[in-house]
């Protein structure tokens, strides 16, 4: 296997070692338990106790907040673990490198002391709420509201895709504090599940990650304290995404390697076994070309991805790079995921096959956490920005 054959210079003794602890974890706790997930469409609670207990949760949290304060290869770990099996349903990467980043850098002490302990021990699931059915892309155009009263704020307003969204405890919300298409009339709010006048939509049913509840939410006149804020002022939450960004694109390009070189071997054990016209599979040359340019493809994708994660941990990774590395690994995935399938023949459709369901879940890569038209974008404009070249990009 690939990984086992180049060495990752990120990574330590330490990291091996909790990978080895994952790599159990995922075996025994995720992986026979994950169809009947499938079919109900999210995955337990008892699992995010026990992934908390196991440290797998928020990694970088600080141990002042009840963390183990590791560095952001340790999440690493976790998410290629996950990723490299099709563990797609548990959505911890979104709770520990996408909703939970934004207390880390943005929350007051006391939302700090009190969420952060609970969301590393599993207690309590996070999720980040920015999409809404008529805003995805352009999020300037999001419609959901936030009037301010004298105690607090109002919410009003939709969400749809959010990750989480059915085991959710508290959302990090997006809403609009000035009415306005503009980008300083957006702020982020905790809202916890609990609050009247907060209410879950659908569980979207959805063509992968099938375990994964993808819901709607709804805000009616649900009122949260001043305190529930993230940041010391309104306005800021374009701000605060666009600092998260770069972590939650390396994060994709982390987890798209990984489940194509998830792929790849079950593609690999399959080639080497399967027979037609008295040969195996593996004896075509057209199968060794083909694996032969995925293992390429993955060998391209690895020296990136782990560069990448080098520059992030020296503070040094910026946003185009990590658009460009969310915009080339999950198109690649689209790719070699294709190239595999095809390998497998009319097997490679059947869902009992994990090359099946790796086709389905590789799809949504490209759409979600940005799009790859929306990569293109910000690679364009910091390129021409670099270049003092004016362009017209709204
Ligand atoms: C499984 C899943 C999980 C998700 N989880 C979350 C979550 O937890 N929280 C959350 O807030 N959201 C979540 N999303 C939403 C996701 O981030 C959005 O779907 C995504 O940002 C795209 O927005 P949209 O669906 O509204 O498409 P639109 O923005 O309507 O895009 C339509 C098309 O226009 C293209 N386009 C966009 N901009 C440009 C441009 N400048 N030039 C040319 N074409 C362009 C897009 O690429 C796309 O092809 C999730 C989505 C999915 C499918």
């Amino acid at each position: 296997m690939f990984q086992d054959t180049m060495t990752r210079k990120p990574f330590s003794p330490a990291h091996d070692l909790f990978r080895d602890q994952v790599r159990r974890f995922v075996e025994t706790e995720i992986l026979p338990y994950h169809d009947d997930w499938d079919e109900q469409g999210v995955v337990s609670r008892e699992v995010w106790k026990k992934a908390g207990a196991a440290g797998m949760l928020c990694p970088t949290v600080p141990e002042a907040y009840g963390g183990s304060g590791a560095d952001y290869l340790f999440s690493v770990v976790v998410i290629e673990e996950m990723a490299r099996v099709g563990a797609t349903g548990p959505g911890f990467s979104i709770h520990s490198e996408m909703a939970a980043p934004y207390l880390e850098s943005f929350g007051s002490d006391d939302q700090k002391e009190y969420w952060l302990p609970r969301l590393v021990r599993g207690e309590a699931i996070s999720g980040l709420a920015l999409t809404e059915p008529g805003a995805g892309s352009d999020l300037r155009r999001m419609t959901t509201s936030a009037k301010k009263t004298n105690s607090g704020y109002v919410l009003n307003g939709q969400k749809v895709f959010i990750s989480n969204g059915q085991l959710g405890d508290v959302f990090f919300v997006a809403a609009k504090t000035k009415n306005e298409y503009a980008t300083d009339s957006v702020s982020l709010f905790l809202v916890e599940a609990e609050t009247p006048g907060f209410k879950r939509g659908r569980n979207l049913k959805k063509i992968g990650a099938k375990a994964q509840d993808t819901s709607e939410l709804f805000f009616d006149n649900v009122e949260v304290p001043h305190e529930n804020l993230v940041g010391e002022e309104e306005g800021k939450g374009f701000f605060q995404l666009m600092h998260g960004l770069a972590r939650e694109r390396l994060t994709i390009a982390v987890s798209s390697l990984a489940k194509s070189e998830g792929a790849f071997r079950e593609t690999l054990a399959y080639a080497a076994e399967r027979e037609l016209f008295h040969k195996k599979l593996t004896d075509f040359q057209n199968t060794q070309f083909k694996l032969a340019e995925v293992q390429t493809e993955l060998t391209v994708g690895r020296c990136l991805v782990d560069r990448l994660l080098e520059d992030y941990l020296n503070n040094d990774l910026s946003a185009d790079t990590a658009a460009a590395a969310k915009l080339w690994t999950t198109e690649m995935q689209g790719r070699t995921v294709d190239t595999c399938l095809q390998l497998f023949g009319g097997w490679g459709y059947m869902w009992e096959y994990p090359i099946a369901r790796a086709y389905a879940e590789a799809r949504v890569e490209r759409v979600a956490g940005g799009s790859s038209e929306v990569m293109k974008s910000i690679i364009c404009k910091s390129l021409f920005k670099k270049m003092d070249i004016k362009a017209d990009f709204s």
